[in-house]
C-alpha cells in the first residue's frame, strides 16, 4: 500500500511542533543565525539602555493607579535595548510580582521554549506588559488601569524601536492595537502599531498568551502558535529552525 502524502504530512507537523513545545528544535549547523539579531541602530544600545533604565525607575515609583499600593515588585520590562522583536504580553503574575521581572513562572517558561525554538535567546529580545503592576488575583487588567500604564510601554516601544512586536494574548494585542477583536480574530497575521507621528508603523502579530497556552494545550493551539512565529521569523529574514533533537 501506497504511503498518504496527507497522513505523513500530518505526522510530520505533530512531530515538529512537540519538539517545538518541548525545547527539541535545534538549528543546524555551527552558527545558528547568520542575520542580525539585534538592530544596526544609529542609537547606541547604551544610549537605549540608560533611557529604558529611567522608564524602569519611573515605575517602580509608580502610584498612579491603585495596583501601585499592591504590588511586592513593579515589573518594568527587560531584554536587549536594540531587539528585532519585542514581546508583550498583559501584566505580571505572582511569580513575576514576587521578583520583578517578566515572564518568570510557568507561562515565562514556556515563552522561554518559545523563543528558542525559534532560535533565539531571551537576551535577544524584550519581553514586557501592558501593565507593569500585578492586579490581584491576575484579574483582567481594568480600562484605567491601562490608561494609567500605557504611557510607559509607549514609551519603551518608542526607544527600542523593535521591527516586530509579539502581542501575546487578547489584551495586548486589543490595546495595541486599539480594537476589541477576539485574538482568534487578530492572531495569524500582521497588523500594524503606530509608535508616534511621523514614525513608520511597526508590524504586530499578535498570537496566544504562554498563559492561555497552558490552560488549553492542544495540538491545534501549539500549531497555531508555531506558524505565528514561523511568519514573524520569515518577515525578520530569520532562518526557521530545522527540527531535531539538540
Ligand atoms: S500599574 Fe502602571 S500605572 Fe499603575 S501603579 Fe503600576 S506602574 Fe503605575
Amino acid at each position: 500500500m501506497k504511503d498518504n502524502p496527507d497522513i505523513k504530512k500530518v505526522i510530520s507537523q505533530h512531530s515538529e511542533i512537540e519538539q517545538f513545545f518541548s525545547g527539541g528544535f535545534a538549528v543546524k549547523g555551527k552558527t545558528p543565525i547568520s542575520e542580525p539579531l539585534e538592530q544596526e541602530d544609529n542609537t547606541s544600545a547604551a544610549e537605549k539602555a540608560a533611557e529604558l533604565e529611567k522608564i524602569a525607575e519611573e515605575v517602580c515609583a509608580c502610584r498612579k493607579c491603585p495596583l501601585g499600593s499592591l504590588r511586592t515588585n513593579a515589573v518594568p520590562g527587560e531584554g536587549n535595548p536594540n531587539a528585532r522583536i519585542m514581546f508583550v504580553g498583559e501584566a505580571p503574575g505572582a511569580d513575576e510580582d514576587a521578583q520583578g521581572q517578566p515572564f518568570v513562572g510557568r507561562a515565562g517558561q514556556l515563552l522561554d521554549k518559545v523563543i528558542a525554538a525559534c532560535g533565539l535567546k531571551r537576551s535577544n529580545v524584550f519581553i514586557g506588559n501592558i501593565l507593569k503592576c500585578r492586579p490581584p488575583e491576575n484579574r483582567d487588567p481594568a480600562a484605567e488601569e491601562i490608561i494609567s500604564c500605557l504611557p510607559y510601554l509607549q514609551r519603551q516601544i518608542e526607544i527600542i524601536n523593535p521591527e516586530i512586536i509579539v502581542a501575546l494574548g487578547a489584551h495586548a494585542a486589543r490595546t495595541l492595537l486599539n480594537t476589541n477583536k477576539s485574538i482568534g480574530q487578530l492572531r495569524g497575521q500582521f497588523h500594524e502599531y503606530y509608535s508616534g507621528l511621523g514614525r513608520p508603523p511597526i508590524k504586530l502579530m499578535a498570537t496566544y498568551h504562554t498563559a492561555y497556552l497552558l490552560r488549553n494545550y492542544s495540538q491545534e493551539n501549539r500549531q497555531k502558535v508555531w506558524e505565528d512565529m514561523k511568519k514573524v521569523l520569515a518577515e525578520l529574514g530569520l532562518p526557521i529552525p530545522e527540527h531535531g533533537k539538540k
